[in-house]
């Protein structure tokens, strides 16, 4: 017997923890899963950085980039940080680019995500707020008493279907329909007659399914009448018709939660999404000149050289060894510029998406307090689309509820309208589904990208061609010029891809 076997035995018949083992270097530690944290290699570090923007992909350079000695410099359009990393409170002012205005009515303490508002457990931003401490709670992504709400949808239209019903219900129906085209040989698969027994079992459970393999409704959709004490053993209304729940044609909202990046356990920072952008801001602001628009990015022999103009209005330059251009490229595009022909046509190329979003405050939680509701998306096939029920401040008095969320065509008509008329109409839309809007709005807020200056979009869409043809010139530096943000990844319109492309660039720089 080897050493190392023999050891191994003793250590189990012993009961002797592995962990012992393994300190005692008796036995090999196994392959580790801890992450490594991410840490430049120090080089070059007199060099000098200009970086455009101050979003999170431009602060997460500077961050990087100055831990090991490079000189950065961060030139902001606003006079904040964090980009489309961004809360809205009482009292802030917000002009869209056809220069209409609107100051948040809400009560302090009530705030609102117009950006970026959920985290997946997976993506780097988890690490960044452990590194930085930015403090997070979940945020109820899926809450199975949210609604599916269809005004076009057959029988169920105009009818307040909680996710539970329709989800219990459908497996039931699809359950029973495989396990019954099992047990008649009706399936064309590869299945032994062991196979098919192990099926039909996982599907009478899977489905709720009765002995006989019927679904005949099951209290996982819920009680019409709860269960309580003594005489009350709850009310558990028949299924919906398997051809009405068809007709709703909510696949989509269901298979939502499924996407790797939708699926719980999803966070939100606590107080606001912008508190990310501060403890970046923390780090980096010493070197953010704010209010400082980019009008030229020129290459020069050796570098750099930026034209922008300041608070004042007056055209100022910087020049640097390096340049890191963080600004989206639906902006970018109309900067004049030194860039190669290529890259310009590749700058050109991506669309951004056309979403819009409001935000409604009330002065009771009736969601909460009227129908259970705590925390959860509703889904609608009216133009407000989506309505998100707050995941913090349970069971207090007042609330800010996302009045709608939308995309494309929807959101480019509802986008149109002046910011009132799209607060009437997440209002009209939105009490159609709870009454109680109509008794306790105080005040909304609402906002179409493409009209948000410095972004001029969502996030970057693109279509396979695109992807093909232009992302790897993107890519690829031009001189002394590299560009980053999330449009830079295959994790667009999520702050991950702004700080993978940031990790990315400034390890291509600090290996140079
Ligand atoms: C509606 C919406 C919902 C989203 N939801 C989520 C979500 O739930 N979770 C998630 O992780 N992500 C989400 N995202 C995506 C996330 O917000 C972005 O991917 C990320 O914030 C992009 O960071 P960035 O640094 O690449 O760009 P930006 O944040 O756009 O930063 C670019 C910076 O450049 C500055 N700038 C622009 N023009 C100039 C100029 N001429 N001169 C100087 N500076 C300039 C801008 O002011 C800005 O600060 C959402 C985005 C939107 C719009």
């Amino acid at each position: 017997m080897r050493r190392r076997d023999f050891i191994t035995r003793i250590a189990a018949s012993a009961g002797t923890t592995y962990a012992v083992m393994q300190a005692l270097d008796l036995i090999e530690k196994p392959a580790t899963a801890q992450k490594s944290p991410f840490q430049l290699q120090r080089r070059g570090g007199s060099k000098s950085i200009i970086i455009l923007g101050a979003g999170l992909g431009g602060m997460t350079c500077a961050y990087e980039l100055s831990k090991v000695g490079y000189q950065c410099k961060i030139l902001e359009a606003r006079e904040r940080s964090g980009g489309r990393c961004w809360t809205v409170r009482t009292g802030d002012k917000f002009t869209d680019t056809l220069g209409q205005t609107q100051t948040i009515g809400f009560d302090r303490g009530q705030y609102f995500n117009p950006g970026p508002a959920r985290i997946p457990y997976h993506h780097v931003t988890i690490d960044y707020c452990k590194e930085l401490g930015v403090p997070l709670e979940v945020i109820v992504n899926l809450s199975r008493q949210q609604y599916i709400y269809r005004e076009n949808a057959g029988s169920l239209s105009g009818r307040k279907v909680h996710f539970r019903e329709a989800i219990a219900d459908m497996r039931g129906y699809i359950s029973e329909l495989l396990a019954k085209a099992i047990s008649k040989d009706a399936v064309d698969a590869p299945l032994t007659v062991e196979d098919k027994e192990k099926m039909i079992e996982f599907l009478r459970t899977y489905g709720g399914l009765n002995p006989d393999l019927f679904y005949k409704g099951s209290s996982r959709r819920g009680y019409s009448t709860y269960q309580g004490a003594g005489d009350a053993p709850g009310v558990v209304d028949d299924p919906y018709d398997l051809s009405a729940l068809l007709e709703l044609g909510f696949a989509g909202n269901e298979s939502f939660e499924f996407g790797f990046n939708q699926q719980m356990t999803m966070f939100e920072p606590v107080g606001g999404m912008d508190a990310i952008a501060k403890a970046f801001e923390k780090q980096v602001g010493r070197f953010i000149t704010y209010g400082a628009v980019v009008t030229e990015i020129r290459k020069t022999p050796d570098g750099v050289q930026i034209l922008y103009k300041d608070k004042s209005g007056n055209v100022k330059q910087e020049t640097a060894d390096y340049c890191i251009c963080n600004i989206p490229l639906s902006v970018l595009k109309d900067i004049p510029s030194d860039f190669a022909p290529d890259m310009k046509e590749a700058i050109a190329s991506v669309e951004y998406a056309v979403t819009g979003k409001s935000a409604l405050q009330f002065n009771r939680r009736f969601w909460e307090d009227d129908e259970d509701i705590f925390g959860g998306i509703t889904q609608t096939d009216q133009d407000i689309t989506q309505i998100w029920y707050p995941s913090t401040g349970y069971l207090s008095q007042k609330g800010v509820v996302l009045g709608y969320y939308n995309f494309g065509s929807t959101a480019e008509t509802v986008g149109t309208l002046a910011p009132a008329d799209r607060v009437a109409l997440a209002l009209e839309q939105g009490s159609k589904i709870h009454p109680q809007y109509n008794n306790h709005f105080e005040n909304g807020f609402s906002l179409f990208w493409s009209t948000v200056p410095y972004s001029k979009g969502g996030w970057a869409e693109y279509t396979t061609d695109v992807r093909t043809t232009y992302y790897p010139r993107l890519n690829q530096p031009d001189g002394n010029i590299y560009l980053c943000g999330e449009h830079l990844s295959y994790l667009t319109g999520w702050m991950a891809g702004a700080f993978e492309s940031a990790r990315l660039v400034s390890t291509q720089i600090a290996a140079l």
